[in-house]
């Protein structure tokens, strides 16, 4: 059995704790591998050998730490089948997809590759006589992020990728799930000229986050997973006095309006809720339509769509998603399903039970649509994250408006529709962070930024674009006066002012 090591000052360390987790590969739902987690005293070693890494790093002039980047960007373009391949075989999302999660990551790189002038700061000559001001981002120190296993290229990168431009290091604490991209990351940092210690990886469990929440040396923490464990770190790191951002868990809708254009609607819709198997945050997994015409006409055309998906290992470039990610995930998916149907909700198409021949213990759930969900079923209320979209009906935009509005999460949602009015007030008025128009997945840009709303993130700041290097920077801000020879006693006990 392949063990998966730890990545710290530069090199693979075999771990002491005589604890592992099993890595399966979900297409054949085979234990390919087994990874490593952390004590406490593992975690500590390496985060003292962050920080002495991070005293030359912060010195190393910004264009040259993005230099790094621009470096790491090339390697990985060069092995981005390699990484994809590695990525499918430990999530189960096929490899075109998987190429997307590393795309997606790659861009937040190339953000990074602009941070000489993201860190410039302001100067005001002549704030009084003979004074100047000016200010300056500074690194944190050491910072960490703790990352989901749905996207274990990009997530990692939207975090590492401008801490460490910003001159910090950076411990990354992968999902335990799919941890081997995340450490070819680390190894292709270096090989693009990364100090050692820098960028370390260090699997793990609770133990491992725990002791990142606790330890003094560590400054601000990036963490991205479900709401109750994000919860948790925002609750314990911040009590701990650190800087956290804290990304949660989802349930976007995608309202559709009867002037919408059907065909694109019913095209985008299926992408966003089955793509991936429904394992994004950014997912679709409620449609609401609004008027009876529209839920109708969505529905029929919505069922052989769903029919004709095709779900398979993820190295068939015919498939359209590949299995989820474990044993128990997609029993808990069929669970929900299982609670839609005990609550009354109409299940249009089942996805239970599917057999893939040649691949009959990998983890593969068929998709799902149910018709006729309401606000208080708890399997609405609750994130499925898998391949099943829910359809609620309402009766008036308003009424639409509200569902998203009103639900625990807030991270994305959509509107299809042709008219601008419409779609401009639903953008302004609904309580969600991430607003698609016409756009099913509206994850911004890498120069924007990214952030859900309500349970879908603890903490006021988003991940990567400027929000980004804020996070992981202090402002200091320095007001000077230089002699000019002439003697100046102007000693006062009023505090200063600009009279
Ligand atoms: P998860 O919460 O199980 O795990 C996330 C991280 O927390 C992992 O590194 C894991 O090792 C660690 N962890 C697990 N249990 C812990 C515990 N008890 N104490 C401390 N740490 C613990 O999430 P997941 O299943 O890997 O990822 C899927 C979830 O992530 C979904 O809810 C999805 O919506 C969410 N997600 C959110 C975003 C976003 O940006 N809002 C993006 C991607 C995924």
């Amino acid at each position: 059995m392949r063990d998966i090591d730890h990545f710290i000052g530069g090199a693979s360390v075999r771990g002491t704790s005589g604890r592992f987790a099993p890595v399966y590969n979900p297409n054949t739902g085979l234990e390919q591998a087994r990874v490593q987690l952390a004590t406490v005293e593992e975690m500590q070693a390496a985060i003292a050998n962050s920080v002495e890494a991070q005293r030359s790093w912060r010195e190393v002039n910004p264009q040259r730490r993005a230099r790094v980047m621009f470096e790491f960007k090339r390697l990985i373009e060069r092995d981005m089948n390699a990484l994809a391949e590695l990525l499918s075989s430990e999530h189960g999302k096929v490899v075109a997809d998987s190429k997307g999660d590393i795309q997606r990551g790659l861009e937040v790189v190339e953000f990074a590759c602009g941070i000489p002038h993201l860190l410039k700061g302001d100067y005001t000559m002549g704030a009084g006589p003979g004074i100047d001001v000016y200010s300056m981002r500074q690194p944190l120190g050491v910072v960490a992020g703790i990352t989901p296993f749905n996207f274990p290229a990009m997530i990692p990168m939207w975090m590492f990728a401008v801490g460490i431009a910003c001159g910090n290091s950076f411990i990354l604490k992968p999902s335990e799930r799919d941890p081997s991209v995340p450490v070819r990351l680390a190894e292709l940092m270096m090989e693009a000229g990364l100090p050692a210690g820098v960028l370390n990886v260090v699997h793990g469990d609770k133990v491992s986050v725990d002791a990142i929440l606790d330890a003094p040396e560590i400054k601000a923490v990036s963490f991205v997973g479900s709401s109750d464990i994000a919860h948790y770190v925002y609750s314990r790191g911040t009590a701990a006095g650190k800087r956290v951002q804290a990304m949660g868990g989802a349930k976007n809708h995608g309202v559709v309006m009867p002037d919408a254009d059907m065909d694109q609607t019913i095209a985008d819709l299926m992408g966003a809720a089955f793509g991936s198997a429904g394992e994004r945050c950014m997912a679709l997994p409620v449609v609401v339509p609004v008027g009876a015409e529209t839920a109708n006409k969505l529905r029929e055309a919505l069922v052989p769509a769903i029919e004709a998906l095709q779900v398979g290992v993820s190295n068939d470039t015919a498939a359209h998603y590949g299995p989820v990610v474990s044993a128990a995930h997609k029993a808990k998916i069929e669970s929900y399903i299982e609670m839609g149907v005990s609550e009354g909700a109409e299940l249009v198409v089942d996805g239970r039970g599917l057999v893939l021949q040649g691949h009959e213990k990998g983890f593969f759930v068929g998709p799902s649509l149910f018709d006729h969900v309401k606000p208080h079923h708890q399997s609405y209320q609750e994130e499925i994250f898998g391949p099943v979209l829910q359809m609620v009906r309402a009766e008036t935009l308003g009424e639409a408006l509200k569902l998203p509005s009103e639900h625990q999460y807030g991270n994305g949602v959509a509107i299809f529709t042709r008219n601008g009015a419409a779609a401009r007030a639903f953008a302004a008025n609904v309580e969600v962070g991430m607003v698609g128009i016409n756009v099913p997945i509206p994850v911004p840009v890498a120069y924007h930024t990214f952030g859900g709303w309500k349970r879908s993130a603890f903490g006021d700041s988003n991940v990567h674009g400027p929000e980004g290097v804020r996070f992981y920077t202090k402002i200091k801000t320095v007001t000077q006066r230089w002699p000019t020879g002439e003697a100046v006693v102007d000693s006062s006990f009023v505090i200063p002012t600009m009279k």
